[in-house]
């Protein structure tokens, strides 16, 4: 092949280098190579460019610049001010300098034109190809910057040369290094350079991403923090807010000031508040920190009321605000008789217990009146998580105080009366036991240092009084009631019930409903009416529903009729609440074999249940169902037994247990009743039932047995018989043991009734069974 020679002025470059096909521009300024410019613009616009081997030198010597360089084409020529000129170039060829034609005043030479050596083997060269080209992509990929079209314009380059050389001017690469694929003119040899090349580069570029996400997520980390508060800090600003937040924490900071904490709550609130400043209110973290702070400075530390310990005035208020309740007001006043001796109020804790509605709550609200105390409740029904008493770790996202911690704020002071309802109901499970949690807090030789896990700070709960309310002793856990002074509040009678409407829960209504006094009045037949016919409790609290029910209705009636005046009779109490309820005597009226009605007392008040048995041929199976706790059960075997062993005494035959089933069933009552006091119930119905004895329809009986027949004492006597009285019955059989509890029981009621006092099995049996000969046999 021929080769092309030219003769052209000379650039040597510094610190560039060209290749053909491509576009650059850079700036000159020797006084040589501007002419050298000026000369190429006369003569086609064709230069030679050749790198200088050292781009500090200024005028570069023959050797001192490589041979091979580019003819380029000159595109355009800018003066830029002073003696500089801007010049955009193309890439033509390669070209090797021959000879210096002249070196003065500028650099003219003779080069040759070097065409590419093409590849033989095009299979090899088009892998190769394909290999820089992913190669290539890879690099471009970690160095950032080669534009998304560069590399589309690649898969258009059928030249493998040209390909080559353009993906060379892409490189960010040192200067010997081009230079080197410059000089490569053999195209194969030449991809096979570039290959190499960018292969280091990306291993060099993989390299340094490494360090460089290590460094940067070091760094990110506190940068992005910082600056994303200064952001806030910016748009919290732009929207005035900050002024709010200095606000906020200015009026906390007085409150903090003003409360007169403890000295540790104060060095905890202001940590705190510190805090807030350096969060800024603004931010979840803020919310936070503000309940909490909030939560701390409602904290009654040291605001107090002064105790009223006058007894008279107390006895007084008692009095006034309750009906009844004799034994209940004296222990209360002997209580407070005691404390106000020793002027302080720490000692047992008073456990109310009693039937629901009968008014325990109240009665502590009226000693918190005469003490003069705040008074709040906390009701413990249904606690079972140990956190509830004591509040959750602040690290739990939504922690809140506990209970206690929320009374005493309410209470706002910190000697309240703090009334502790329904703790018979409190049950532990997998979350930890509250009771234990609830003993320190009844405990007064621990209480002065009570610690909520939210407050995380001691609470001293030594000047509260602390009073409780259960419906029964039975669930309460042992170490509580030890430190409880239990005081029991018993059911009412009719009569109870009728003073108590009358006095205080038909005023009461009457103020609720702002009716002037006069506007409607109540026959005492009507109030008897609403408390017999409509409600069956031992408390009043339904007698209370009632009776406001019928207010309302009246008022009603009274707006409807234009009437300003109503008097209650007991035609309008069935108008006003429907057909009546409850009928008088609930008690059968026939004599039943095999049906006796027991006396059960639970926690809801006393009721009446009846026993049924009943006999089958079989094998001896005794089968108990209804509502039966497991004592009865037991009961209900002692029973069987102790009719095997006298079953002759009773006109039984003794192989019963052979030949006959059992089936002992207690049908009434949605409230499982537990509790051994029906061991004469079921003695008496098995008897019946295997003797064909019919049992006295108005009778009921309640004690437990031993195996040998002896009648044992019951708990709850009072309740029971009111129960026994409310359902019309009208004999009782009590055990022995008890009677010494009839006293309590009012004049009203046990003069109406017949009791019958027993101390073994045979005395209840004796008064049991109707007298006349049954039937058949
Ligand atoms: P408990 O706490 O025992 O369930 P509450 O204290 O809630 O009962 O009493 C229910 C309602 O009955 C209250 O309005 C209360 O004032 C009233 N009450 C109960 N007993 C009496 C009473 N002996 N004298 C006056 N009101 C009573």
């Amino acid at each position: 092949m021929e080769k092309e020679s030219r003769v052209l002025p000379l650039i040597p470059l510094r610190g560039i280098t060209i290749f053909p096909h491509m576009v650059l521009h850079f700036d000159v300024g020797r006084e040589k190579s501007l002419l050298a410019v000026e000369e190429a613009m006369l003569n086609g616009q064709e230069i030679f460019l050749a790198s200088q081997k050292e781009a500090k030198i200024e005028e570069p010597k023959e050797d001192e610049i490589f041979n091979i360089g580019t003819i380029c084409n000159i595109k355009q020529i800018l003066k830029l001010p002073g003696d500089t000129v801007r010049v955009l170039v193309e890439g033509e060829s390669r070209a090797k300098l021959v000879s210096y034609v002249q070196k003065e005043p500028f650099l003219k030479t003779e080069v040759e034109i070097l065409q590419d050596e093409k590849c033989e083997d095009k299979g090899k060269c088009e892998a190769l190809i394909r290999t820089v080209k992913k190669e290539f992509e890879e690099y471009a990929r970690l160095s950032n910057s080669v534009s998304a079209e560069a590399l589309i314009n690649l898969d258009d380059l059928e030249e493998s040369g040209r390909f080559a050389d353009i993906i060379s001017s892409y490189l960010t690469l040192k200067e010997d290094k081009k230079q080197e694929l410059l000089e490569a003119y053999d195209v194969y040899e030449r991809l096979e350079k570039l290959l190499l090349i960018i292969k280091n580069e990306v291993e060099i570029l993989k390299i340094e991403k490494k360090i460089g996400l290590k460094v940067k997520s070091k760094i990110d980390k506190s940068q992005k923090e910082y600056f994303l508060r200064e952001q806030m800090r910016a748009i919290q600003e732009e929207l005035g807010e900050d002024d709010e937040s200095k606000k906020e924490i200015e009026e906390y900071s007085k409150k903090i000031k003003k409360a007169k904490l403890p000295k540790v709550a104060k060095e905890k609130a202001l940590y705190e508040l510190t805090r807030l400043k350096n969060t800024g209110s603004y931010s979840a973290e803020g919310g936070v920190i503000r309940t909490y702070l909030d939560c701390l400075l409602d904290i009654p530390w040291n605001k107090k009321t002064k105790d009223n310990l006058d007894i008279k005035r107390a006895r007084e208020i008692l009095e006034d605000e309750h009906y009844g309740l004799e034994d209940v007001k004296d222990r209360i006043i002997e209580y407070l008789a005691v404390k106000s001796m020793s002027k302080s109020l720490k000692g047992p804790i008073l456990c109310l217990v009693g039937p629901p509605g009968v008014g325990k709550t109240s009665i502590a609200r009226s000693i918190a009146n005469a003490l003069n105390r705040n008074f709040v409740r906390m009701s413990l029904g249904g606690v079972r998580d140990e956190a509830e008493i004591r509040g959750h770790r602040r690290t739990y996202v939504g922690a809140i105080p506990g209970r206690i911690v929320n009374g005493m704020r309410k209470a706002q002071s910190k000697n309240p009366l703090f009334l502790l309802d329904e703790i018979d109901k409190l049950s532990g499970d997998f979350r930890g036991d509250p009771a234990s949690a609830l003993l320190e807090v009844l405990d007064s030789e621990q209480n002065n240092t009570f610690r909520d896990h939210y407050l995380e700070l001691d609470l001293n709960l030594s000047e509260v009084m602390f009073i409780t309310t259960a419906n029964t002793l039975d669930t309460i856990p042992r170490p509580l009631l030890d430190r409880m002074e239990v005081i029991e509040v018993s059911g009412y009678t009719y009569e109870e019930k009728f003073h108590i409407a009358k006095k205080y829960l038909i005023p009461k209504q009457f103020k609720e409903h702002n009716l002037e006094e006069g506007k409607i009045t109540f026959s005492d037949s009507s109030i008897y009416s609403v408390i017999e016919h409509y409600t069956r409790e031992s408390g009043v609290r339904s007698l209370e529903r009632k009776v406001a029910s019928v207010i309302r209705k009246a008022i009603a009636d009274m707006l409807e009729r234009d009437k300003n005046k109503i008097s209650i009779t007991v035609n309008h109490v069935k108008k006003y609440l429907g057909p009546e309820i409850y009928t008088y005597d609930k008690a059968d009226k026939i004599d039943k074999i095999g049906v006796v009605m027991g006396m059960a007392w639970t926690g809801y008040g006393g009721d009446t249940l009846p026993v049924e048995v009943s006999v089958m041929s079989g094998k001896g199976k005794l089968q108990l169902t209804g509502q039966l706790g497991d004592v009865m059960k037991e009961s209900a075997e002692a029973g069987y037994s102790y009719i095997r062993s006298n079953a002759e005494k009773y006109g039984i035959n003794p192989d019963f247990y052979k030949e006959k089933d059992i089936h002992i069933h207690a049908p009434e009552g949605a409230v499982p009743k537990d509790g051994p006091s029906a061991g004469v119930t079921m003695i008496t119905a098995m008897v019946s039932a295997l003797g064909n004895k019919k049992v006295k329809h108005n009778l009921a009986m309640t004690g437990e047995i031993t195996l040998t027949g002896i009648v044992l004492p019951i708990g709850g006597l009072k309740e029971k018989t009111l129960a026994a009285f409310r359902a019309g019955i009208d004999t009782i059989i009590i055990p022995k043991a008890n009677e010494k509890d009839l006293r309590k029981i009012p004049k009203s009621v046990l003069s109406k009734m017949k009791v019958i006092i027993a101390e073994k099995i045979e005395d209840v049996l004796e008064n049991a069974f109707v007298e006349e000969k049954s039937n058949d046999n």
